[in-house]
Order: C-alpha cells, then structure tokens, then sequence
C-alpha cells in the first residue's frame, strides 16, 4: 500500500482529472473583495455569500468605502449571513487597518494578514492563493478537515496541525489546488453525512471506505 506522501500524490492526481476547474467558488474582483467574502463565508455557504456580494460591491466600490461605512448599515447589508455582526464589524475594521497600516493595498503575507480583525490562518491562505498566487500554507476548513482524516493524512482535530500534516505531503505548487480538491470533493462526494464511497474515485485507496 502507499506511504503517506505517495497517497496525496495519487489523490491529488485523481482529484485533478476530477476537478480541473478546482478553485474557490467565492466571487471576487479583487483582494479586499476576497478578503471580505471569505470573512463573510465561515460557517456560511458560498452560494449565500456570492448572492450577498453581488450588491454589497456594487454599493461599496473600494476599501475606503468599507472603512467609511456607516456600521448599522453595513450590517443590514449581510444580514442575511450567520454572525452577520461580527463580520459587518471586522471587515469595516480590516479596511480601516489596511488604509492606516498597509498604505490601502491588502497585504501579501501570512504574518501581516493575520494581524486583521476576523482574519486566521484560513482565510489568509485563501486571499493569498487566490489573489496572488502565493503559498504560504493550506487552507483548512471543514471538508478539508474530514477528508484529510477519513483519508489517513491526519489523525489530529486542531485545523493548524492539519495543515502542517498536509504542508509536509503536498508539494508547495499544490497547496492551493489540494485545498480547493479537497472542498469540492467533500462537497459533491464526500458529504458529512452519508458519503458516496461507491461513486467516489478514491475508494480503493481510503481507509475509511465503510464509515
Ligand atoms: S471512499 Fe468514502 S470516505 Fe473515502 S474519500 Fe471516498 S467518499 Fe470519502
């Protein structure tokens, strides 16, 4: 049987003729744009988010904009997202920090990105390999989470001890692609609740093809 590296080897090859198109399903113009939809995106789905920006970046056109907002406003804005509050709060607040700390332009690296409000190491993962190209780590959310331990990759709980599992397997140009795979699987195969293990094309190499 594989090694662990040659297992995410294989699934990343399986995966890919899968899903070729593996990207995030968030809608964006640009960085602020992703930043905001991925804040707004946690424990939300990306359809109720997409349906959500479609009017909030009209309305709000660029980072000052955010950061002007009028707080009761914006919150009205995504009011139909969960936590809506607590988003609407800290996206004004990571535009704000941004204007006054990083000169109005979305940082670029993962240590600069967490230091905003509403902002771990997930959401830094995903504005920096989606808007620049750029691998600092995995992201880890819930599907990557459970398939990478129904998989075997993993045997631990803690999302940043995923990622470092991962990290070690994955070659750093698939960090992004391994993340976006792993999504999309565990949304179309691999669900929470009754998995398709017979419709699924990693059957033969999952341990856990009899949950
Ligand atoms: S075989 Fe089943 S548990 Fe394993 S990855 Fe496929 S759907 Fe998930």
């Amino acid at each position: 049987m594989f090694g662990n590296t040659a297992k995410v080897k294989e699934i990343i090859k399986r995966l890919s003729k899968e899903y070729p198109e593996a990207k995030t399903e968030l809608h964006f113009g640009n960085p602020f744009e992703l930043l905001a939809a991925t804040i707004l995106s946690a424990q939300a789905t990306d359809v109720g988010v997409n349906r959500v920006t479609e009017r909030l970046f009209k309305k709000y056109k660029s980072i000052k904009d955010f950061a002007d907002a009028n707080p009761a406003e914006l919150e009205k804005d995504v009011s139909s997202i969960n936590f809506y509050k607590n988003k609407a709060k800290n996206i004004k607040a990571s535009a704000r920090i941004i204007i006054e700390q990083f000169k109005g332009k979305v940082p670029q690296t993962m240590e600069e990105l967490v230091t905003l409000p509403g902002v771990a190491r997930k959401t830094a993962n995903i504005v920096l390999t989606n808007s620049f190209g750029i691998h600092e780590g995995i992201a880890v959310d819930t599907h990557v989470r459970r398939l990478s331990q129904r998989l075997g990759i993993t045997h631990h709980e803690d999302p940043v001890k995923i990622e470092r599992d991962l990290m070690e397997l994955t070659p750093k140009e698939q960090w992004g692609g391994i993340s976006h795979m792993l999504i999309l699987h565990g949304r179309r195969i691999c669900t929470a609740r009754a998995p398709k293990h017979k419709e699924c094309v990693l059957f033969d190499i999952c341990p856990s093809n009899n949950i």
